[in-house]
């Protein structure tokens, strides 16, 4: 190992998948592989999910659609839905890939019954987050009128604001909105649920599921979850060591200043390989069986981490930024901010390496 290296164990996301599948019970489970399924590499992901049973994947734009499809290739038939929906002329791109969309306000089911008569489609209907989504009032009235006739409709979805905070009065508000709007399409299917709602409450499932982080190991509730296992572990080889003496300073802006004689190792990782800057001063790594403290500020390509204690580190000692031993959910506290956007910044640079079968 010369270099960081992002690991990614894919029988551990086939567990997690189970997992979820158990929590789902009935509810179909639709893994979401945006944003290259977090990070972790989506055609590796959707590729192993589907061997594992999953035959509906979701992804944010119409370019990661397209992609997924090349991903699966034309043996493994599954519907890829779009939460983007249609936007300004996507419409053919869409049926051309046999994406569905979801549909996302009143322009966007006009543009896609315009431009891909007859396709099928899911609609997002808002109910209290305010992002995309038609509002209710509009929901019931396009329900009333002749304007989805000429569409396929399969799904009518919505999407929670507070399941992490594990607050069930408002997830539960949210779902009683949509089963009022469900109702307004009797032959649609109906989804609200991400990681966090999937296990806060089976009121909450509806006919499906849609679970991201959780599947990529991060707990549903911003803390780690002995249900799942981590599937990203990132780890990189010490370069070189050093003794800083008191009162010397260590790493840009001489923000850390050694108070007595320390070992530092200088480890090949920085924030362009995952470690996020913001772990300055409260971020750890994992080496010698034990966390040990990063000392001073994340570079680029560089950080500095207390091994005072371990005398065995030597130039090539792994390190863990995370991984089994420093959950993601934890790192990413430390460094105020999510499991979904620490795995998404992740291997930036970094070799990526896959473990475990491909399905
Ligand atoms: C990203 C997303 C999900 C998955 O959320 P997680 O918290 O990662 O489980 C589900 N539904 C929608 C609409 C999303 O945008």
């Amino acid at each position: 190992m010369t270099a960081a290296r992002l690991t990614l164990d894919l029988d551990a996301l086939a567990a997690n998948y189970a997992a979820l599948r158990a929590q789902a019970l009935a509810a179909e489970v639709a893994p979401v592989v945006k944003a290259d399924a977090y990070g972790i590499g989506a055609g590796p992901v959707a590729r192993r999910l589907w061997a594992e049973g999953a035959r509906t994947f979701y992804v944010a734009r119409v370019a990661e659609g397209e992609r997924l499809r090349g991903d699966l290739g034309p043996e493994r038939t599954a519907d890829v839905l779009v939460l983007d929906g249609c936007p300004d002329g996507a419409a053919e791109r869409l049926a051309a890939a046999g994406l569905t969309p979801v549909l996302n306000s009143l322009a966007q089911v006009e543009a896609y019954a315009r431009g891909a008569p007859g396709g099928p489609c899911a609609l997002h209907v808002d109910t209290g987050m305010n992002r995309l989504g038609l509002r209710p009032e509009e929901a019931r009235s396009l329900a009333q009128s002749d304007r989805l006739r000429g569409l396929d409709l399969r799904w009518v979805l919505s999407h929670l604001s507070r399941a992490s905070e594990q607050d069930r009065h408002a997830s539960s508000a949210q779902a009683a909105r949509l089963a009022e709007i469900a109702v307004l399409f009797p032959d649609a299917r109906v989804s609200l649920c991400n990681s966090a709602g999937t296990f806060l409450d089976q009121d909450l499932h509806f006919d499906q599921v849609r679970p991201g982080i959780s599947l990529y190991g991060g707990g549903p509730f911003d803390r780690p979850d002995p249900r799942l296992r981590p599937v990203a572990t990132l780890t990189a080889p010490v370069l070189q060591l050093r003794t800083a003496r008191p009162g010397e300073a260590v790493g840009y802006g001489a923000a850390f200043v050694a108070p007595r004689t320390l070992r530092v190792a200088i480890v090949a990782a920085g924030y362009a390989d995952g470690a996020l800057r913001s772990l300055t001063g409260g971020g750890y790594a994992f080496v010698e069986g034990a966390s040990r403290p990063l000392l001073g500020r994340v570079s680029m390509d560089l950080i500095a981490v207390d091994v005072s204690d371990a005398p065995a580190v030597r130039p090539g000692t792994e390190v863990e930024l995370w991984g089994p031993n420093l959950p993601i959910d934890e790192v990413a506290a430390a460094a105020g901010t999510i499991a979904l956007e620490l795995l998404v910044r992740a291997g930036a640079r970094g070799e990526r390496v896959y473990v475990g079968a491909e399905g």
